[in-house]
C-alpha cells in the first residue's frame, strides 16, 4: 500500500525511510475492513508531505543542507561535498 501510493519509494532512500516514519506514526493500522476517517487520512497526507518536503532539501548520503541533482539516471538530493562522490548509478 505504502509502494502503491509513493511511486518514489523505492528510487529515493530518504523518501522511502520519511514516508515509512510517517506510516509508522499513524495512530492505528490500517486494516482492510476499517477504512480511516478523512481526518485521519488528512492527517496522514499532511504528515508525508511534511517529510517529503523535508527530505527534498536533506542530502542522502549525509543529512546536510542538500539540492536536487539531475546528473544520474536517478533524482537524487545531495550536498555539494557528496556530489561528487556518488556514482552514476547512485550508489556510495
Ligand atoms: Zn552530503
Amino acid at each position: 500500500m505504502v509502494v502503491a501510493e509513493f511511486p518514489e519509494y523505492e528510487l529515493l532512500a530518504v523518501k522511502q525511510k520519511w514516508a515509512a516514519l510517517a506510516f509508522q506514526a499513524f495512530p492505528r493500522p490500517w486494516r482492510r475492513d476499517e477504512c480511516w476517517t478523512p481526518e485521519e487520512a488528512a492527517r496522514l497526507e499532511a504528515l508525508v508531505a511534511e517529510f517529503t518536503a523535508a527530505s527534498e532539501r536533506i542530502c542522502e548520503r549525509c543529512g546536510n543542507d542538500g539540492t536536487l541533482r539531475e546528473t544520474r539516471p536517478i533524482e537524487l538530493i545531495l550536498c555539494d561535498a557528496c556530489e561528487p562522490v556518488v556514482g552514476l548509478d547512485g550508489r556510495w
